[in-house]
């Protein structure tokens, strides 16, 4: 299948691609590269550096390129940022995916693949999160990703459009081969992090709260490798063949690990020492979000590969040495 992959230079988007030519779709990659990196992409793919909120060149793309699917990575995630600069992430998480999906439409393409976030559920009430939980966002990136979500089902309704809303819990690793993986500027992810204060690169890690009601005072989170995030993305395909049908799943390996255990990970993994300072806790973390991803694993014989911590920790480690400064462009 012809897919366009919105936001296909960035972290998610370009595992997605890898994959998608492993699976022998045809992706099409559109990313403005603000986020994004020219070299995640391997030079055969068709690249279209412009904005996905631009309907006349998104229009002639999805004509040209014959596009049957869009899936859609792009959106800003730093949730600090959220809070503070809340017009930036409507402008780009809600308004520009809007005039996305109306260009999609205008051109009759009526299949997507959304990235959402557990983000959407807020603080919740039960563990592990399965999809029926109550939405209620604690920032406005959570927000922007739910509103999202609403349109999508309101334009399932109305106009026969088809979709997969994927809530990724924390994607974390990199391509077996060490050849793609995290590069964020500035980065704020855990992993990445622990592995720059093992390596020198910064000067310490911040445990941000170590007062939590968690077995050892530390947040858990669910760390799911990228390329089972990206295998997802393909599996949900044949779903979509029904004009209107809408579908919501959890991707996450349902496994909590703490703070201090991606630490201890990372020094078993790197055979280095992680200099750590314990902070204040960071504002707006709940204390644990893991998931219950059964349904996509039911319904879409999603299989999670990467099971083990420290075989995800095992394909970042891998990715920095090859490139302790990220990508070249
Ligand atoms: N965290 C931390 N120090 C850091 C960055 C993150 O202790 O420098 C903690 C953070 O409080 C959270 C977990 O690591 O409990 C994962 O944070 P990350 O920002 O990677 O992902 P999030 O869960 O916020 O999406």
């Amino acid at each position: 299948m012809n897919v366009l992959v919105v936001g296909g230079a960035g972290y998610i988007g370009s595992h997605c691609v890898r994959q998608l030519e492993a699976a022998g779709h045809r992706p099409v990659v559109l990313d403005n590269l603000v986020f994004g990196h020219r070299s995640a992409v391997s030079a055969e793919i068709p690249f279209y550096d412009c904005d996905l909120g631009d309907p006349e060149a998104v229009g002639k793309i999805l004509r040209e390129e014959s596009i049957e699917l869009v899936m859609h990575f792009a959106a800003f995630a730093y949730v600090g940022e959220s809070v503070t600069e809340p017009r930036k992430y409507y402008e780009n998480n809600f308004v520009a995916t809007l005039r996305l999906l109306e260009t999609m439409l205008d051109n009759g393409v009526k299949k997507f693949v959304f990235s959402s976030t557990c983000a959407t559920y807020g603080e919740p009430d039960t563990l592990p999160m399965v999809e029926t939980l109550p939405q209620a966002p604690i920032n406005p990136y959570g927000q922007t990703k739910l509103d999202v979500e609403n349109c999508l089902k309101a334009f399932a309704h109305a106009y026969g459009l088809s979709f997969a809303a994927f809530r990724y819990f924390n994607a974390a690793g990199a391509a077996e081969d060490g050849s793609i993986g995290e590069d964020h500027n500035p980065e704020t992810h855990l992993i990445p992090l622990v592995i720059d204060a093992a390596t020198g690169r910064r000067e310490h890690i911040k445990i941000f709260g170590t007062d939590y009601d968690t077995p050892d005072g530390t947040c858990l989170r669910d760390y799911v490798h990228v390329d089972d995030l990206s295998r997802a993305h393909i599996a949900v395909f044949d779903k979509l063949n029904e004009p209107g049908t809408g579908c919501f799943y959890n991707l996450g390996t349902g496994k909590p690990n703490s703070v201090r255990e991606i630490i201890d990970a990372v020094e078993a993994v790197t055979g280095l020492k992680v200099p750590v300072v314990e902070d204040e806790r960071r504002a707006g973390d709940p204390p644990a979000l893991y998931a219950d991803s059964s349904k996509a694993q039911q319904e879409l014989g999603w299989k999670i590969r990467y099971t083990e911590l420290k075989d995800i920790i095992e394909t970042a480690w891998r990715w920095h040495k090859a490139h302790p400064d990220g990508f070249d462009d």
